[in-house]
């Protein structure tokens, strides 16, 4: 056996990220997320509890305790120069303003309380902006852990495909003993690859028994 854990799961802040995006279940936007050299440029969502969302449930299939998601919120946008070429053409417009034209109006405001004063931009020195952008372009979040198995669309882990024929998945162990999908130590993407792995598993087994 390999060990068995949630897969595809949505993922639960620390204590400190609970309490600062309480209140944003629900929201949702398109992100990249990287984690131990995987990254998904999908959506994300707030849910009541932490994280969920395709670039999520995908990432959280490499996660493991302990280890940190860096999030683009604004992938595909080069924010330093956007901000800078803001202060030259609206020099009097607040930079929740700003933001608020990239980002829910909601996460704006709560980036402003977070991270940076809102005033005009033509008041904000680069550094500052700059150190925003560096932020909003690497989020860093460390979650608590998994949502587990109530949640979670996969098992990790399972019977060892060691131990199987890959011809007819009958164990090489036990005569007459056959495994196949969710149970095996397979585990797919999103995209409808793991019921594509029980039917082709169970199909060939089928041939066998
Ligand atoms: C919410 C959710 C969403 C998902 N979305 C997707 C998706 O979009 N695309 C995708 O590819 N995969 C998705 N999956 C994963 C996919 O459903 C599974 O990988 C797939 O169904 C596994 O098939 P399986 O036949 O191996 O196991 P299962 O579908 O779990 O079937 C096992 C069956 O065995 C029965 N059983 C258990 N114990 C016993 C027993 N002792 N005696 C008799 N019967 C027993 C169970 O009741 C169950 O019917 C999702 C999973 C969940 C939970």
């Amino acid at each position: 056996m390999v060990e068995p854990r949630p897969g595809l799961a949505p993922l639960i802040f620390s204590r400190e990220d609970a309490d600062r995006f309480k209140g944003f279940a629900g929201l949702s936007m398109d992100v990249m997320v990287t984690c131990n050299k995987r990254e998904a440029r999908e959506s994300l969502l707030f849910t009541h509890h932490g994280l969920s969302g395709p670039a999520i449930l995908q990432l959280s299939s490499y996660w493991k305790s302990g280890d940190t998601l860096v999030i683009d919120l604004l992938p595909g946008l080069d924010l330093y120069e956007h901000l800078g070429e803001q202060k030259i053409l609206r020099p009097k417009t607040t930079i929740k303003t700003i933001l608020s034209e990239r980002l829910p109006a909601r996460l704006a405001q709560r980036i402003c309380d977070l991270w940076i004063k809102n005033r005009p931009i033509n008041q904000i020195p680069d550094k500052e902006l700059k150190h925003l952008s560096n932020i909003l372009h690497r989020w860093e979040v460390k979650p608590k852990g998994t949502e587990g198995y109530e949640t979670a669309e996969v098992t990790l882990g399972g019977v060892d495909t060691h131990d199987l024929s890959s011809k007819t998945m009958e164990s090489k162990k036990v005569k007459g003993l056959y495994f196949i999908g969710e149970v095996t130590d397979v585990t797919g993407d999103l995209g409808g690859f793991n019921l594509q792995w029980a039917w082709s598993s169970g199909y060939c087994a089928g041939q066998f028994v």
